[in-house]
């Protein structure tokens, strides 16, 4: 996945003209969880109505405690794309082992492998045979050089279609949930051919400062970002704090486009 074994830059067709990479910034949002058909409904109607082509939304949750909420599961899963194929919407959802890649693979466009799975080598081997587009976000404490590795691990067995995702990485700080790296999108750019992505909602974990961050992972380069939105963000099943409100979407959407322009 080095630049210096390929220059040009990889481009991730979805189809119906949704391509991520280079030239293209690639807005992906919905809430943390999947949590029922008329909440779909919703951010769908949302998304379309802001020209957005990507919703996010899990069904299997990699959750700090066993006691709080842990996804629909595929039940949940079918409805997500039932929902969102009716619309033109694309699926980003999070895969957590092997044996859910064959049970999902015909609901999702994209696996998102979450920070927890980022060196689940047996995870990242199989998604590699699976030939569908893969977010790799980046390990809780991961360095980028593992993040390269880890994503080394799906390209090598085939699976050219994989975009790195900074999402915050651990320290001692704690006035926010993680220290959104911005220096990585620069520096991963200049190493990788791949799609950078940022998801400022988990880098800093602050419904009130997704936006400048977002904006600020505009001007540092990403290819795109994800982040978690919903109807009613105080009532969300995980995550509430640092989602934002369609209302608080909106702008967000228009401001990075905005953004993207000046670049
Ligand atoms: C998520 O996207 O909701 C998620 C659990 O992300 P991460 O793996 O980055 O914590
Ligand atoms: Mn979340």
């Amino acid at each position: 996945i080095s630049r210096k074994w390929r220059v040009n830059p990889t481009l991730i067709d979805l189809g119906n003209g949704v391509v991520i990479g280079e030239g293209n910034f690639s807005i992906m949002a919905g809430p943390c969880s999947i949590e029922s058909e008329r909440q779909i409904e919703l951010v769908v109607e949302h998304l379309k109505a802001n020209n957005v082509k990507i919703m996010r939304g899990g069904v299997f949750k990699p959750r700090s405690s066993p006691y709080a909420f842990r996804g629909m599961g595929l039940e949940g899963l079918r409805m997500f794309h039932q929902l969102c194929s009716q619309n033109g919407i694309k699926i980003i959802t999070e895969v957590m082992q092997v044996s859910q890649i064959e049970d999902m693979i015909d609901y999702v466009d994209v696996f998102q492998v979450g920070a927890r799975n980022s060196q689940n080598f047996n995870l990242l081997d199989s998604l590699g045979e699976a030939q569908k587009p893969v977010l790799l976000k980046r390990g809780i404490s991961g360095t980028l050089e593992e993040l390269l590795q880890a994503a080394e691990y799906i390209f090598s067995n085939g699976n050219e279609k994989i975009m790195l995702c900074e999402r915050g990485i651990r320290s001692y700080e704690n006035a926010y949930r993680n220290v959104l790296d911005l220096n990585a999108v620069p520096v991963l750019k200049a190493k990788t051919h791949l799609p950078v992505i940022v998801d400022p909602s988990h880098g800093i974990g602050l419904r009130d400062h997704v936006e400048p961050m977002s904006l600020a992972a505009v001007m540092a380069g990403a290819d795109g970002v994800i982040y978690e939105t919903h109807q009613k963000p105080e009532e969300a099943f995980s995550d509430g704090q640092q989602t934002v409100n369609f209302q608080e979407s909106e702008r967000l959407i228009k401001r990075m486009r905005q953004a993207f322009a000046l670049r």
